[in-house]
């Protein structure tokens, strides 16, 4: 039978990556892969789950089944920091621990089918480009719209706002809750205000991904957008990645929570969550919640890790503060949040730019800014003039 299939295109960050390990010039620059990197071009196991991974190897005394929702203590202990102190939403909120933010957002797009099939996922376009594909698998009919022009990098609001506008009551409105992945582009507090109030008028159900808190502008501003919908909706779905800001992407920690309108509809989304998980993986691997929940349980390995992820967070926006010095053109790189900016360029200009000048990012355009340093942002800037990207 395995002749009948057709071929898939690889993963082009794949290629990239080993592209970049086979080129053996000095100074060549990594800014493919998305995943965060420290001064040194590492991606350090952060020293908050270190700790926790010694004192869960002292004192862990059985692997036996958890379930499954996974680990609930750690699906409970993150809730404050994505939902905030309030008991607001508590009573009407149920997660489960899902192999991280893909898991979250693959269970999310099944309940939705289950629930209502004839649901449309809206989609800004460019998004991250698992995220149609997730939706399509579950059978998800999704409904793209322009959310940026990357050549001016501004929002197109009114297609963002015609898009809602034009919706049927209960479709889905997937956004990035913060650091959106590929442009860095987040929506002004005015604009969230605006999108908040269409979903209201429209009875749309957002569906937030929310996948670098933390790497924006912090725990607390980064989750402000999601509070403030939460606020206003009566049902939403929230697909959270603990894989960056835990630096613990192999491990695939995540958990989806969802906010329903009465709260006689929590224990049907827990069983239907419940069951889709059971079909999916049938429980989620342990290790990494067990790790973010031994932090959050303890004060020390909290205030360890916050602090690590502050320096993170500052490091990346001071890399975007020295491209932004070095060419006034890409001023826009400083205004904008998380590990990724988009440029607009050919894959031709992404290809010279590794051939000519040892620059590698990915064939969109997309440079995770993590992967510089200060210093690189001249020989940077001159490499896009030298492309004409500038
Ligand atoms: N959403 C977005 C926007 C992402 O960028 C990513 C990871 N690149 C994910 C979800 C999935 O995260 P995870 O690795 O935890 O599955």
């Amino acid at each position: 039978m395995f002749e009948k299939l057709n071929n898939r295109p690889a993963d082009s960050l794949l290629a990239l990556i080993k592209a970049f390990q086979a080129d053996e010039r000095n100074g060549k620059i990594d800014l493919g892969v998305g995943v965060y990197r420290d001064a040194m071009g590492r991606t350090p196991v952060m020293r908050a789950v270190k700790a926790a991974e010694q004192f869960l190897l002292d004192t862990q005394d059985s692997k036996k089944y958890l379930g499954p929702e996974g680990d609930l203590q750690f699906v409970r202990l993150l809730q404050p920091i994505i939902f905030g102190k309030s008991p607001k939403f508590d009573h009407r909120l149920v997660g489960i621990q899902t192999p991280g933010g893909s898991g979250a957002l693959r269970i999310g797009a099944e309940l939705i089918q289950t629930a209502n099939p004839s649901a449309k996922v809206l989609l800004g376009t460019p998004s991250w480009p698992n995220h149609a594909p997730i939706f399509a698998s579950a059978r998800l009919a999704v409904k793209d719209y322009a959310f940026v022009d990357l050549t001016s990098q501004q929002v197109k609001f009114e297609s963002v706002v015609d898009a809602l506008s034009s919706s049927a009551e209960g479709d889905v409105v997937l956004l990035h809750g913060c650091c959106h992945n590929p442009t860095g582009i987040d929506f002004t507090m005015e604009q969230w205000l605006e999108i908040t109030e269409l979903l209201v008028a429209h009875k749309l159900v957002p569906l937030i991904d929310l996948a670098y808190q933390g790497l924006g502008d912090g725990l607390e501003q980064d989750a402000a957008p999601t509070r403030m919908i939460l606020d206003a909706v009566d049902e939403a779905l929230i697909a959270y990645s603990c894989d960056k800001n835990f630096g613990l992407y192999r491990e695939r920690v995540g958990a989806l929570y969802v906010m329903t309108r009465n709260v006689d509809d929590i224990g049907k989304a827990e069983s239907n969550m419940a069951a889709l998980a059971r079909v999916n993986w049938s429980m989620p691997p342990d290790h990494g919640a067990a790790i973010v929940r031994t932090i959050l349980e303890s004060p020390e390995m909290s205030a360890m890790w916050r602090a690590e992820l502050e320096e993170m967070c500052e490091r990346v926006n001071g890399n975007r503060a020295a491209i932004a010095a070095a060419a006034a053109d890409l001023a826009f790189i400083s205004r904008q949040r998380g590990l990724f900016s988009n440029l607009s360029m050919s894959k031709e200009t992404a290809a010279a730019l590794r051939a000519k000048h040892g620059i590698y990012m990915a064939d969109s355009g997309r440079m995770n800014l993590a992967g510089m340093q200060p210093a690189d942002a001249g020989a940077i800037v001159t490499a896009l003039r030298a492309e004409g990207c500038l």
